[in-house]
């Protein structure tokens, strides 16, 4: 059933080699007067000119603390000489066994790392913390939180010696098991909860490396936690992981979600890396077997974290080609034009656009707007960032939202859901993850640069404001 908001017109056209970064904010919305028959009513339309301006206010939903943090992060991350020392010695602490090393024992390290990196980008150590932060994003206006327990299984760094005893294959899994019911418990309705199946240990590493079916352990631990979900009516990412992995992490995947996304309801999302080349064909795949079978093909759309890792030949030659991929796949979701099935018998999609990409949201956002406006939009997206980075562009997606919502007669009208992404755990456990998010920030200071211009301007409002006393 496509979505249908009325007749909005707006002024972005976007060919698809035009580049839109940064004027996402500045363009202009118009929305006319017209009513127009939907689902056999009439949806009557308000004459509305709204202006998105790129000193928006959005970022007044943000607390005082982020806006601060973020700035005194961006100034760490675009220095290249504090950067890479800052870099080098975060991930000396998250290889290090040393006690004197390790962030919840040793206070002075933890005294640094705890408030200026983890408290950025975790969403707490104990359930009280994790509490605190989801209720702060409901007050942003945010849809709900896709929270994951932060503890990582390091296949690089297995541990013979302590391979050589017998049940530690057994600690882990119940570990891994554990930390994702505990996670459950801490999610609210509609909340969602994600995993890495490498979590689980050596004999989940072995079985999705040798393309073996799950262990039984495992499979059962799965079974009971995507139960547990479902009866408390979240969504479970299985997170994408190194090539290696991948082709085993499809196949169980697909398999949960042809048991458990069938009858209108969805509970598993695959991950889908658009860096691959095979990555739209992927999706082909996905989509051909659930419209085949008759289950929901729900997706998380990513670029890709592994370049450095993962054999390059796999990945796109260029940048650009794996924009255009990761938007084609978008385009192609919305508009229903995939795999040859027709429009009227296209199915149901769950997509979720995972991504700090600029162009890539304002275009899907562009398109929601277009396709809705003439009631063929097929697919609508969800969009999510992590948390400590990209507030601006999260804080915008959740502005446009809202006006989606308030200019649409139709008052059943559902517009894009927004979330925030974060783990969870000891500063110990959350080290791998750190260090990820430290390496991307390093890559990304055009994209940090703008960011903090937006928040010094943030900032100063508030400080002026006071002194005016508004
Ligand atoms: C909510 C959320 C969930 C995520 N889950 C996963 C996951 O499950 N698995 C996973 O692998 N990643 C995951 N990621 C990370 C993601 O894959 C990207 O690494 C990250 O989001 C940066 O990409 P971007 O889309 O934000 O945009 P950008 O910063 O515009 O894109 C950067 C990305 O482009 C690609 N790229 C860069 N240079 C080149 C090049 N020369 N040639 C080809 N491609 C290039 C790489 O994928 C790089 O990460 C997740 C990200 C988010 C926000």
């Amino acid at each position: 059933m496509p979505f249908h908001v009325g007749m909005i017109r707006h002024n972005i056209r976007l060919s698809s080699s035009q580049k839109v970064c940064g004027v996402y904010a500045r363009r202009q919305v118009n929305t006319t007067t017209t009513t127009r028959s939907h689902g056999g009513g009439v949806v009557a339309l308000t004459n509305q000119s709204s202006h998105t301006s790129q000193t928006s206010r959005c970022l007044e939903r943000l607390p005082l603390s982020s806006i601060v943090r973020s700035l005194v992060l961006g100034a760490f991350f675009t220095s290249p000489s504090l950067s890479k020392l800052g870099l080098a010695a975060l991930a000396k602490i998250a290889q290090s066994r040393s006690i004197l090393l390790h962030p919840d024992k040793n206070p002075v390290i933890r005294a640094v790392i705890k408030p200026l990196i983890y408290d950025h980008f975790c969403a707490g150590v104990t359930k009280a913390e994790v509490r605190h932060r989801v209720a702060r994003y409901q007050r942003i206006g945010y849809s709900g939180i896709v929270l994951c327990y932060g503890k990582e299984f390091d296949p690089a760094k297995k541990d013979e010696a302590a391979a050589a005893e017998s049940n530690v294959a057994d600690l882990e899994l119940a570990h891994w098991k554990q930390g994702n019911l505990e996670t459950l418990d801490m999610l609210r309705d509609g909340d969602i909860l994600a995993m890495k199946y490498t979590g689980a240990g050596r004999s989940v590493v072995d079985a999705l490396i040798s393309g073996a079916e799950p262990p039984k352990a495992f499979a059962e631990a799965l079974e009971e936690i995507v139960g547990l979900a479902t009866a408390q009516n979240c969504r479970i990412f299985v997170d994408a992981e190194h090539d290696e992995f991948q082709k085993t992490i499809d196949r169980w995947t697909i398999d949960l979600m042809r048991r458990h996304n069938r009858d209108g309801k969805v509970v598993v999302y695959n991950t889908i890396q658009a860096y691959l080349k095979k990555s739209r064909e992927n999706v082909e795949y996905h989509l051909g077997l659930a419209h085949a079978e008759g289950w929901t093909m729900a997706i998380k759309l990513v670029r890709g974290a592994y370049i450095n890792h993962d054999p390059r030949h796999i990945i796109h030659d260029t940048k650009d080609q794996t924009d255009d991929c990761y938007n084609g796949i978008v385009h192609d979701l919305l508009t229903g034009n995939m795999c040859d099935i027709s429009k009227n018998d296209f199915p149901n999609v769950e997509l979720f656009l995972a991504g700090h990409n600029e162009e890539s949201v304002a275009r899907a956002s562009s398109l929601v707007r277009e396709l809705a406006s003439k009631g063929m939009l097929r697919t609508m997206p969800r969009f999510g960032q992590l948390q400590g980075m990209s507030d601006p562009l999260g804080c915008r997606i959740l502005e446009e939202s809202e006006e989606m919502k308030a200019t649409c007669s139709n008052r059943n009208f559902a517009p894009p859901k927004v979330y925030k992404v974060a783990p969870w755990g000891s500063v110990q456990d959350c080290m791998m993850y750190l260090v990820r998010r430290a390496v991307e920030n390093r890559g990304a200071t055009h994209r940090m640069k703008d960011g903090m211009a937006e928040m010094t301007k943030e900032l100063r409002r508030r400080a002026f404001g006071k002194i005016m006393g508004r």
